[in-house]
C-alpha cells in the first residue's frame, strides 16, 4: 500500500497556481505529483515515462502518437483537470488501455459569471472608460452603450453553464432562447424558448456560446451564421475557440454585421495563451488583427479561474485518480 500512496502523477502545463491548489487538495491523498511547466504533446511525452497517472489540460495535446508514447511509458490513466476533452484522441486511447477522467463541473457559476462579465464590458465599453480616466481623458464620445433589460438573448449550449447563464440573463429581464439537441429540465422554469439556429441568430441581440468543442460543433458560427444574425449583434465565446471560423468573425466586424465581440477562447490559443509573450512579437496574424478592434476583448481563457473552480478541479481531480486506482472505475470517466 505505501507503494500505491506515493503513486507519481506528472501534471502538465502547470503553472504556480496548479501547484498551490494541488499541494493543498494532495494533503489527504499523498500522490507524488510532479509539476511539469510544459505543454503535454508527442515531443513532451517522453517525460511521463514511468508516470502511472498524467495530468492534462485544456491546451495539451493527447493525439494517437502522445498517448502511444504514454502507454509506451507504462500511463494507464489520464486525468484531464478540466470540463472539455476535445483535445484527447478517446479512440487512440482506448486502444491503448488508457483510461480518460475529467472534471465536468467545478464551478459551472465561474464561466457564465464571466460571459455576462465579458457582455458588460463591451456594452459599457469599460475596457475603454478604464484607459482613458487615467490618461486624464473624461470625453465619454464612442462610450454609447445600451439597456441589456428586455434584450433577446440566445444561448447555443444549455448544459451545466448555459444555463447558468441563461438563469444570469433572466435577471437582467431578457427574453431567452437557445439551441440544443436536449432541453435543459429547468427551461421552463427559466422560460427557455428551444429554437432552430437559423431562428437564434436572426432574433439574438446577444449570443452566447455554452457548447462542447465536437465535429459537429467546429466552426458553427461560420459565414452563413454571422450572415443570419442581427445587425449590431454582441457574440461570446467562452466554450471552445474552434466553435469560432474567426475569418468568419472578422469580416463580420469589419463589416459592422457583429455589433461586438467577447472571446475567452481562440481556436489557436494553445501558442498563446497561459504564457507572458509581452516581450515577443506575436506571430499570429488573425489574433493581431483581433486586437486592434476597439469592439473586441479578448481573456486569456480564464473563465474558469476562480479560487472556487481551482479548489474543486485540484480535489475532484485527485479524486478521480483515487477512484480508479481504488475501484478501476470513476463517475468522472470520459468514454468513447
Ligand atoms: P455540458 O456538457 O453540461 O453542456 C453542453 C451542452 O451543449 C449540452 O446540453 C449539449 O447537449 C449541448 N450541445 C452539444 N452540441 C450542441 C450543438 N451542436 N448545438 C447546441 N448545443 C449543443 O457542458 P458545460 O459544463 O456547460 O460546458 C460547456 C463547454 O464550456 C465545455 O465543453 C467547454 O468546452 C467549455 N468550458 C470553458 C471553460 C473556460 O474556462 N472558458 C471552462 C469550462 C468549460
Amino acid at each position: 500500500m505505501p507503494q500505491l500512496c506515493a503513486m507519481k502523477v506528472a501534471i502538465f502545463s502547470a503553472r504556480p497556481y496548479d501547484r498551490a491548489f494541488f499541494d493543498a487538495a494532495n494533503a489527504s491523498h499523498r500522490y507524488d505529483l510532479v509539476y511539469l511547466d510544459t505543454h503535454l504533446n508527442k515531443t513532451t511525452a517522453a517525460l511521463a515515462a514511468e508516470f502511472p497517472v498524467v495530468c492534462a489540460f485544456a491546451n495539451d495535446t493527447l493525439d494517437a502518437t502522445t498517448l502511444a508514447i504514454l502507454a509506451e511509458g507504462g500511463t494507464y490513466l489520464v486525468a484531464l483537470r478540466c470540463a472539455g476533452y476535445n483535445n484527447v484522441d478517446l479512440q487512440a486511447a482506448q486502444s491503448h488501455n488508457i483510461r480518460v477522467v475529467h472534471v465536468p463541473a467545478y464551478s459551472p457559476f465561474a464561466i457564465a459569471e464571466h460571459a455576462v462579465a465579458l457582455l458588460l464590458t463591451l456594452n459599457r465599453k469599460t475596457h475603454r472608460a478604464y484607459n482613458r480616466v487615467r490618461d486624464g481623458n473624461f470625453s465619454l464620445d464612442g462610450l454609447l452603450g445600451f439597456d441589456i433589460h428586455g434584450l433577446t438573448v440566445g444561448i447555443i449550449g444549455t448544459g451545466k453553464i448555459g444555463i447558468k447563464f441563461a438563469r444570469i440573463m433572466r435577471g437582467f429581464g431578457c427574453e431567452i432562447i437557445a439551441c440544443d439537441p436536449i432541453k435543459h429540465p429547468d427551461s421552463d422554469e427559466i422560460g427557455i424558448r428551444y429554437v432552430e439556429p437559423d431562428e437564434l441568430y436572426a432574433l439574438s441581440d446577444i449570443i452566447s456560446l455554452h457548447c462542447p468543442l465536437t465535429p459537429y460543433t467546429h466552426h458553427l458560427i461560420n459565414t452563413h451564421a454571422v450572415q443570419q444574425m442581427k445587425c449590431g449583434v454582441t457574440l461570446i465565446n467562452t466554450s471552445r475557440g474552434a466553435v469560432i471560423d474567426t475569418h468568419a468573425v472578422i469580416v463580420g466586424l469589419k463589416s459592422g454585421h457583429i455589433g461586438s465581440l467577447g472571446l475567452d477562447v481562440y481556436e489557436e490559443e494553445a501558442d498563446l495563451f497561459f504564457q507572458d509573450l509581452s516581450n515577443d512579437i506575436i506571430k499570429d496574424d488573425v489574433f493581431a488583427r483581433l486586437l486592434l478592434f476597439p469592439n473586441v476583448v479578448i481573456t486569456s481563457h480564464q473563465a474558469f479561474f476562480t479560487r472556487n473552480a481551482l479548489q474543486n478541479i485540484a480535489e475532484t481531480t485527485l479524486e478521480n485518480i483515487n477512484d480508479i486506482r481504488m475501484t478501476g472505475s470513476c463517475k468522472n470517466m470520459v468514454r468513447v
